[in-house]
């Protein structure tokens, strides 16, 4: 397979190449990883791959098919989404269904892509569930998610979780390269730095987007700065308005976070207990992230973050 394009992740990748010269592509996958983590690029790997008509290397990129479904207009490939930002419904899984019976246009697959998987309600999950154990057999279904724990476990079991990994600082930062050839060195190794492995987040900045990283960034960086001078009032001050935000923002802010302690813990030349002190906050701040993605309330988020940090 050809999935360079992803970066990183190389377990996902070899599992993927192996199954595709093996039994061949699955018909349900659930994808999961932050978001910037690179969902919607392996979706459209996978789906393009599943309609690709070369022999071998799909998706090749070349042919008409993987032409049409990087263009988003091949009749084969549908993405399904909730209306006008809304929860996507009963109603449009029935739909989804009675159409999964159509036959493939010009493919051998018919792929169904559902950007936002957790935002099902629970019936809509179970009308999902029977699409994925009774569905026609050229049907493919590539559902994404922040975290494989925001859908019913029946639906979870229904599907092969490919669950995408932070990449590594050095190879993030290489595929940058490749992606921005013109940005400044010195820009793509701070984005890498910055973004945590969530490649996404450097794309935006370096596409010029990246405001609310920079902001984000310079929230996490004075929060750094009350734990090194102990200024418990001066965090709880920057503290108290996170309870207002959505998760999303707050578990960007928590990787931002990560970030900057993760730098605090490398910087030369620091006593032993201020070493100690970033570890902690780094290793205290990742099942706060981890609740981050599932349902944990802001409120109690925003009270625990202040408790890591207190450590
Ligand atoms: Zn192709």
């Amino acid at each position: 397979m050809r999935l360079d394009a992803l970066a990183g992740n190389a377990p996902v990748k070899a599992r993927l190449e192996a199954q595709s010269r093996g039994r061949g592509l699955s018909h349900a996958y659930l994808i999961t990883g932050p978001a910037g983590s690179g969902k919607r690029t392996l979706a459209g790997l996978l789906a393009a791959a599943m309609v690709c008509s070369a022999p071998d290397g799909r998706p090749c990129g070349g042919c008409p098919a993987c032409r049409k479904a990087a263009g988003g207009i091949h009749p084969d490939v549908v993405t399904v989404a909730g209306e006008d930002g809304k929860d996507l419904t009963v109603a449009q899984v029935r739909r989804m269904r009675a159409d999964a019976y159509i036959r493939p246009n010009e493919a051998e697959r018919k792929v169904y892509i559902l950007p936002d998987a957790q935002r099902m309600n629970a019936s809509a999950q179970n009308a999902m569930l029977k699409l994925l154990e009774e569905g026609p057999p050229y049907a493919a279904f590539l559902l994404l998610a922040e975290a494989a724990g925001e859908l019913l476990p029946t639906v979870r079991s229904r599907c092969e979780v490919l669950a995408l990994a932070p990449v590594d600082r050095r190879e993030g930062e290489a595929w940058l390269r490749e992606r921005f050839p013109d940005a400044p060195a010195q820009a793509l190794s701070a984005a890498a730095l910055r973004c945590g492995g969530i490649l996404g987040r450097a794309v935006d900045e370096l596409s010029g987007g990246g405001e609310e990283e920079a902001e984000l960034s310079a929230l996490a960086a004075r929060l750094a700065d009350t734990v090194e001078a102990g200024d418990e009032l001066g965090r709880l001050e920057l503290a108290m308005p996170l309870e207002k935000w959505d998760r999303e923002r707050l578990a960007r802010l928590l990787d931002a976070l990560r970030a900057e302690a993760l730098r605090r813990l490398e910087r030369p030349g620091q006593s032993e207990s201020a070493r100690r002190r970033w570890m902690a906050a780094a290793e205290g701040l990742e099942p706060l992230r981890e609740a981050c993605g599932f349902n944990g309330a802001p409120g109690h988020l925003t009270g625990w973050l202040c408790a890591v940090l207190s450590q």
